[in-house]
């Protein structure tokens, strides 16, 4: 059956509407109105989630395990819908959809089955040494608890993965957190929807109400309240450099700062060693035309720069991807807004001194054209600009004139999600020298792949230094995700029949 939002807010439980709407803006199909949020529903859904903090926190690892199942449940019998409403709003293919869906409801059942394992906890006993000179020891006993109510932005680019019941929500509600969504305008319908299955979930497996809300947006006091709001004890956030930057600045300026767990721009550098240049350069130069255009190019792992050798190998790499992305054609992006944004990123590399357009593309209303530009080392390193993340197709070559400057460049990037080396065998010394400094730069470094296309698995880290993300101890992707959301407290000397269950 086609799903038709109503519109409201769900806030611990019950459909909430306000006094004024926005409509939506889907890329096709019809647009529809939601309320727009307020500060005061904020505070209606944080106080909710604070006093669902002391039955949730305290829900067993199996209870919170079956709640997770559930939702992942309730959005597969939704399945058709969330696929129709998903498209609608955001221009994704269908195929897309689907498989983000089949994502997310992955990822809530990773973390059903690591937290039935419990090794997360990461449980640690000194016993007390009671005779010990010159003084005793006590019995110490550390264990990971659950920090409090966390607020979710929900991703534009991820209306599912990254959104409502997506890798923030799973882990903080896996960690024992009850969780305030602020819903991405982009897609409201598709985030009223899944907020309806993780309603149901709540309904089934008897979990308190305040447990989850979704606030829509239209307004951008609803995100500055909730990062404010005292009762807020961290937040997932994945968008802008500015976006992400003034959030991030709120939460620092609270007068109980919290974490801000933001995952902001990436330019997610990749470097053609010469001996691969040589022996595949082609083959690389079309692999990373695909990776650039996939998804519009609207990937926080999209390979904006490319580093590779002057000379014939680099001419080979550059020909092939130039060829394979003018095959590409226009794309739909996910809103209008991020079309301009895409506008305004390629007209920085326009004219601009000593930047060689190699496919420059006019790119109309909602759609984007892919675009290639090639530079060298010197004028990168000088120009602060060009290593900005422009989110859509645009690539940059940049040309060096060997190893030596390769390094040099390297060391000039800010922080990434992730930086790749293609190599070959011979080249083996030279990423030995390189590997150092990329580890330095980002939170994943892969070699012969490509950075789109994040696995959720427990070895994988989504971060990296600033301004990949703004905290750098952390990850979005992945169970290791689950720790943002975790305090350790340490229990000296108390009862056994008085410690926390998992700790007994
Ligand atoms: P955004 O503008 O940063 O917005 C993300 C969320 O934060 C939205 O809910 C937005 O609310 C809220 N927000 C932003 N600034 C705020 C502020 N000053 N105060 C309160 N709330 C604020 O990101 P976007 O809409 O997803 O896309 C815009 C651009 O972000 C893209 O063109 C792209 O450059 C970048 N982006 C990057 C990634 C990545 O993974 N690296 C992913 C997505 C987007 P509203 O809805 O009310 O505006």
């Amino acid at each position: 059956m086609p799903f038709t939002p109503h519109g409201k807010h769900l806030i611990a439980g019950d459909w909430v509407a306000g006094p004024a709407t926005f409509t939506s803006d889907p890329a096709h199909g019809p647009a529809h109105a939601f309320s727009i949020g307020t500060p005061e529903l904020v505070d209606a859904a944080v106080q909710a989630a604070e006093d669902a903090f002391w039955t949730y926190a305290y829900t067993t690892r199996e209870e919170r395990a079956a709640f997770l199942d559930a939702i992942a449940d309730e959005i597969e019998a939704r399945a058709e819908a969330i696929t129709e409403i998903g498209t609608q709003e955001t221009g994704l293919p269908v195929a897309r959809l689907q498989g983000e869906r089949g994502r997310t409801t992955g990822q809530l059942r990773l973390f059903a089955d690591h937290i039935r394992k419990g090794d997360y906890l990461d449980r640690r006993h000194d016993a007390a040494l009671p005779d010990r000179q010159p003084l005793p020891r006590p019995d110490l006993r550390v264990i990971q608890r659950p920090i409090g109510p966390v607020a979710v932005f929900g991703a534009s680019n991820f209306p599912l993965a990254f959104s409502t019941a997506g890798g923030d929500t799973a882990a903080a509600l896996a960690a024992g957190c009850p969780v305030v969504v602020k819903g991405h305008s982009a897609h409201p319908g598709t985030g009223e929807i899944i907020a309806e299955a993780i309603h149901a979930a709540i309904d089934k497996t008897g979990m308190p109400k305040g447990v989850f809300s979704l606030i829509q947006g239209g307004d951008r006091h609803v995100g500055a309240a909730l990062v404010q709001h005292p009762l807020i004890k961290a937040v997932g956030f994945t968008g802008s450099l500015a976006g992400g930057r003034a959030l991030f600045d709120l939460c620092a300026a609270r007068p109980e700062p919290i974490p801000f767990f933001g995952e902001l721009g990436s330019v997610n550098p990749m470097f053609v060693l010469p001996a691969a240049a040589a022996n595949r350069g082609a083959a690389v130069g079309t692999g990373w035309a695909g990776s650039l255009t996939m998804g519009a190019g609207q990937f926080c792992t999209n390979p904006g720069i490319a580093v590779v050798e002057a000379g014939p190998a680099g001419d080979a790499f550059v020909a092939a991807a130039k060829t394979a992305l003018e095959q590409v054609g226009p794309q739909v992006m996910l809103t209008e807004g991020i079309a301009k944004a895409y506008r305004d990123g390629q007209a920085r590399f326009e004219g601009r001194n000593s930047v060689t357009p190699l496919l420059s593309t006019e790119s109309q209303g909602r759609e984007a054209n892919p675009n290639l530009y090639e530079t060298d080392a010197a004028t990168y390193l000088q120009d602060h600009a060009l290593g900005e993340e422009v989110f859509g197709p645009l690539g940059l070559v940049i040309r060096v004139s060997g190893l030596d400057e390769m390094e040099r460049l390297a060391k000039g990037f800010e922080g990434q999600l992730t930086a790749t080396i293609h190599l070959d065998p011979e080249d083996a010394t030279d990423a030995r020298r390189l590997l150092p400094i990329l580890e330095r730069k980002a939170g994943r470094v892969l070699a012969n792949g490509f950075p789109t296309g994040v696995e959720v698995a427990d070895a994988m880290v989504h971060g990296g230094p600033y301004p990949a993300s703004t905290n750098f101890g952390a990850t979005s992707v992945g169970t290791l995700s689950i720790r943002r959301f975790l305090r350790p407290v340490s229990f000296q000397n108390i009862p056994e029949g008085v410690l926390p269950d998992d700790l007994a």
